[in-house]
């Protein structure tokens, strides 16, 4: 892995951004543990955020926990449901992750949520710093290795038999509420299904939560993009994702809550009871 230097972002950056509206958490106060150039170690061909800039796997401290100790003071009184741990890319490589989430907690009183892609989760000191979060909403776009490499694009060397040992490696290690987040882009053969149903079932989420792209694709990085714009507020380039219909999507989720016993949510649907 070559050795990255990042410059700090300049004080213009703003590590906290919204409140957005997430159809799964309500009213959410996000904080960008990354930074302007957006760092992931997937590279989703849906990502909201354009292209990923740095593709990699390995953490390091991109903004001083004191910047986001500032910048969420200014934020108060943090009149939100939730505060999300995402922004510019995969937050657990943010070396400084446990001490955000104890931030959040001891600053603003509401409940953490951190989106991860799981790619890091097979190593104990993220497992260890997630432990501060309430609530941890995992990414599983793909149950063969060609989906995943098709749909997540991730850094070379991860397999996803390594991939789902990490998530099963934390859920046995996580008290707290735990999700599957879940991207459609196509609808899946009763086979992908069934194998999906089976992994879900190992993970014990407390909710999986299906997706299909509703928001265009910014051709580059877009800071903005990390907020939710209506199409007339964005000043950017898109480019639009085919989403599956609200009818597949629904029925989907209808057989993963049967075949699992597990709620499902959709951005069509509250939750099924
Ligand atoms: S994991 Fe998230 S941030 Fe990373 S490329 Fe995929 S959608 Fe973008």
């Amino acid at each position: 892995m070559p050795s990255l230097t990042f410059s700090q972002p300049d004080a213009s950056f703003k590590t906290i951004y919204g409140p957005v509206t997430s159809w799964r958490y309500g009213a959410s106060l996000g904080i960008d543990p990354i930074g302007a150039v957006s760092t992931c170690s997937f590279d989703c061909v849906y990502c909201q955020l354009g292209a990923i800039e740095q593709h990699v796997g390995s953490r390091q401290t991109f903004i001083p926990t004191e910047r986001i100790r500032a910048d969420l003071a200014a934020a108060a009184p943090w009149a939100v449901d939730v505060v999300t741990l995402s922004g510019s890319g995969e937050p657990t490589l943010a070396l400084n992750l446990r001490e955000i989430l104890t931030l959040i907690r001891e600053m603003t009183n509401r409940p953490s949520v951190v989106l991860t892609n799981g790619t890091l989760l097979r190593d104990p000191a993220v497992q260890d710093a997630l432990m501060s979060a309430d609530c941890v909403s995992m990414k599983l776009d793909a149950v063969t290795p060609d989906q995943l490499r098709r749909v997540n694009r991730s850094i070379s060397g991860l397999t996803l038999e390594a991939l789902l040992d990490g998530m099963r490696q934390f859920r046995d290690r996580f008290p707290n509420r735990l999700d599957i987040q879940t991207m459609l882009l196509t609808p899946w053969t009763a086979e992908e299904e069934a194998t999906y149903a089976d992994i879900v079932r190992s993970l014990h989420p407390n909710e999986i939560q299906l997706n299909t792209p509703t928001r265009p694709k910014p051709l580059k990085h877009e800071l903005e993009a990390r907020g939710n714009h209506l199409p007339e507020e964005r000043s950017y380039p898109v480019r639009s994702l085919k989403p599956l219909s609200q009818e597949a999507l629904q029925e989907m989720g209808d057989r993963l809550q049967q075949a699992t016993g597990i709620p499902v949510r959709s951005p069509y649907h509250h939750l099924r009871e």
